[in-house]
């Protein structure tokens, strides 16, 4: 018996399972067409929703950014690695979201890290959505507050769980805004009515609806018009900014508390210069232009009602995620080595990711996409599908 052998025999499980990552590699810039594993595809799963990833304007942002500040602030932010770049982006950040403050964090996995333990101690209660990101559930494993998981969307149970814990001395309600798998909204003015009834604070994770949802990409608060009733946004740089980083944006006397009791902003170095110099250039874009959102917004319907019409199953998504229900791991695996020989780069998504049974190809559409490229999507996708006997 080696030390190694359990490791071993946990990875030939996920492979006789199949639900063994299979790891590819980018060789190019993130675009429409991306160069994968050494072949030229279309790509149809990155979070690249406004197509920033390859964006002149932000490459040149942090090209300057470079020959001006170097390549890292070599110290965490609450010694010496906040650099003025690090406040313009919290302005401009708090002007895009129309909030009081905002603090940013090295990625939105960070933010959900730096908040929830920062927020609650074991005097306090969370509740939190059964579906939530893994960066949630991850923030909650390291209070020792008390929490309850309530059904996926369920307001009804949150009351009454909120009823049940109405003495405790603090409560936090946490819920994604748009739940990255399944691309469907969380039903936050109903939470918000909840919460201002119970004197919870809420706090939504927008990683998937900033650069999506409301004008001009602001999020789901601006889509659900509940300004100054959402206390924290947590938001993430990393996804349709095209970049690296996150943030929360809220009520100013929050964020200036995660300057001071936020681990990762005092434990782990600030972001550089480059990525953050590109997040402004992205901010500065999105506030002048709705451009691409609208470009978004018109090829996801369109894929949508394509796919729809060949009798595809995509799930519950109110939002660019669109998600290919097949059921099966093995399924969807097949499915997706299938789109990569014809050229179509779109990843199978399986447990644990999701759960057991519903495994699926997760679509993610992009304003970088043209009517020509949806198009060739859908003809793969549709001869794919036919051979696998889906539709
Ligand atoms: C992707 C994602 C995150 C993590 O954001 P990163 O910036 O990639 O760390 C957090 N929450 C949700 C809901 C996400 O989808």
């Amino acid at each position: 018996m080696g030390k190694y052998d359990f490791i071993t025999a946990e990875l030939a499980s996920l492979k006789e399972q199949g639900l063994y990552n299979i790891i590819r590699t980018i060789e190019s810039p993130v675009g429409a067409w991306t160069v994968v594993d050494g072949r030229r595809v279309l790509n149809m799963c990155s979070n690249n929703y406004l197509g920033f990833a390859n964006d002149e304007r932000l490459k040149a942002a942090a090209l300057r950014a470079v020959e001006e500040y170097g390549v890292g602030p070599a110290a965490v932010r609450s010694i010496a690695g906040t650099m003025s770049l690090h406040h313009e982006l919290e302005r401009k950040l708090a002007e895009f979201k129309h909030t009081e403050d905002a603090v940013s964090f090295q990625s939105g996995f960070c933010a959900n890290l730096a908040t929830i333990p920062a927020l609650l101690g074991k005097e306090g209660v969370i509740f939190t959505d059964e579906l939530n990101h893994a960066s949630i559930i991850d923030g909650c494993r390291l209070t020792k507050a008390g929490r309850v998981i309530f059904p996926h969307r369920d307001v009804d149970a949150l009351a009454r769980a909120l009823e049940e814990h109405k003495d405790a001395a603090k409560k936090l309600i946490v819920t994604d805004g748009v739940f990255s798998m399944d691309g469907d909204l969380a039903p936050l003015p109903e939470i918000v009515e909840v919460a201002e009834r119970y004197d919870a604070l809420v706090m939504v994770d927008d990683a998937h609806g900033e650069g999506v949802l409301g004008s001009h990409g602001r999020g789901i608060v601006d889509h659900f018009g509940l300004h100054g009733r959402v206390d924290i946004e947590v938001g993430t740089l990393s996804k349709a900014f095209g970049v690296m980083g996150g943030y929360v944006a809220g009520k100013r006397e929050i964020v200036e508390y995660l300057r001071q009791r936020g681990r990762p902003f005092l434990f782990s170095s600030a972001t550089t210069p480059a990525d953050v110099a590109a997040c402004i250039a992205a901010l500065d874009i999105l506030m002048e232009t709705d451009e691409p959102v609208k470009k978004l917004w018109d090829n996801t319907s369109y894929f949508k009602s394509k796919m729809q019409e060949l009798g595809f199953d995509t799930g519950q998504s109110e939002t660019p995620i669109t998600p290919i229900m097949l059921g099966e791991a093995k399924t969807a695996w097949e499915f997706s080595q299938r789109l990569f020989q014809e050229d179509v780069f779109a990843q199978a998504i399986a447990y644990p990711t999701v759960p057991k049974g519903k495994a699926r190809i997760r679509v993610m559409i992009s304003a970088v996409h043209t009517k020509e490229d949806l198009d060739f999507a859908i003809d793969k996708f549709a001869k794919v599908g036919r051979a696998l006997g889906v539709i």
